[in-house]
């Protein structure tokens, strides 16, 4: 009798089940690709994680994404590299030399992103960033890495601007809310990481009217597809980057270390995934 071969699968890992919309992302790249795979979500009590985790390869899977509440704690089950290391946390599991490896892949998720959809961003010599949480942490960790030279933060609580800026030296500089007026007109590229224009959400009011003439605006909120700062930015005339294209593009790694291909960020893609948002 001949062996079957086993269906390379990976999993996204999160407690409660996790709504998400990567199963959709994944599905599209396999059946595009040709490849015979699967990606599931799993959901995992925090007790479990461990047990979980180590036995991933032994449950079938080749890999996986890891997402709340188990981002932080996944670190010491894995060998992070140097940017899951540094933000302190990892969304991407995967087998290497037979061992298990943790990344961030927000980090190019957000660069990548930028480069798409408003090429050359990175000659700017200073970023305001609004928000100091998860995400805030990998956006600050690629402007550094791309050799932004200065990097303002503002956030709602200063605390945690100045805990990301201890961490980041020199180059990234914790500011009061206050004071985001004053740095508008020198901010070549403005990044919203707070939760601030999301559906739900109070609404981000900040003045773009202020922002240079060729400024780069990004917002990683993606629910509503356009929030209203990215709106107000177009119709100014200046580029933007919008979350659903982080999202997308933070699926690439993840699918390529598991699957051995590397995909494509398509419009086709983004056609399906923005249905799914939209409920159309
Ligand atoms: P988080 O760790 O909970 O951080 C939330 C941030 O929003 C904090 O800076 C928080 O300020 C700020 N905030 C929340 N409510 C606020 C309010 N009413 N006024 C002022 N500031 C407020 O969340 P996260 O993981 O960083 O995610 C932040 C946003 O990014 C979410 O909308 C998430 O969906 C989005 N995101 C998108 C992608 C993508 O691929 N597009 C990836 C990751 C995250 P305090 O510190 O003062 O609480």
């Amino acid at each position: 009798m001949t062996a079957q071969p086993r269906l390379r699968a990976a999993c996204l890992i999160g407690w409660p089940a996790a709504h998400s919309r990567s199963p959709l992302i994944h599905h599209h790249w396999l059946r595009t690709l040709g490849i015979e795979g699967g990606y599931v979500i799993e959901a995992v009590p925090p007790d479990d994680l461990r047990d979980f985790v180590l036995r991933l390869s032994l449950r079938g899977f080749v890999g996986a994404n890891v997402t709340l509440p188990h981002k932080e704690n996944v670190l010491a089950l894995s060998t992070p590299d140097e940017r899951a290391r540094a933000i302190g946390a990892a969304n991407t599991l995967w087998f290497a030399d037979g061992e298990l490896r943790s990344t961030n892949t927000d980090v190019e998720g957000f660069l990548n992103n930028l480069d798409a959809s408003a090429p050359g961003w990175d000659r700017a010599d200073e970023a305001l960033v609004l928000g100091a949480g998860g995400a805030a942490h990998a956006v600050v960790f690629g402007l550094i890495e791309r050799g932004i030279k200065r990097v303002h933060l503002v956030n709602r609580t200063l605390s945690r601007t100045q805990a990301l800026a201890e961490k980041y030296g020199a180059a990234v500089q914790a500011v009061e809310w206050s004071r985001v007026a004053e740095l508008l007109p020198r901010a070549a590229l403005l990044v919203n990481t707070t939760s601030l224009g999301m559906h739900g959400q109070s609404a981000l009011d900040v003045d773009v009217g202020r922002l240079p003439r060729n400024a780069v605006v990004a917002d990683l909120v993606y629910v509503p597809l356009e929030t209203e700062l990215l709106k107000v930015a177009k119709a100014r005339g200046l580029r933007t980057a919008d979350g659903l294209g982080m999202l997308l593009h933070q699926a690439v790694r993840g699918f390529e270390l598991w699957f051995g291909r590397r995909p494509q960020v398509t419009p086709e893609l983004r056609i399906i995934v923005e249905a799914d948002l939209t409920g159309a």
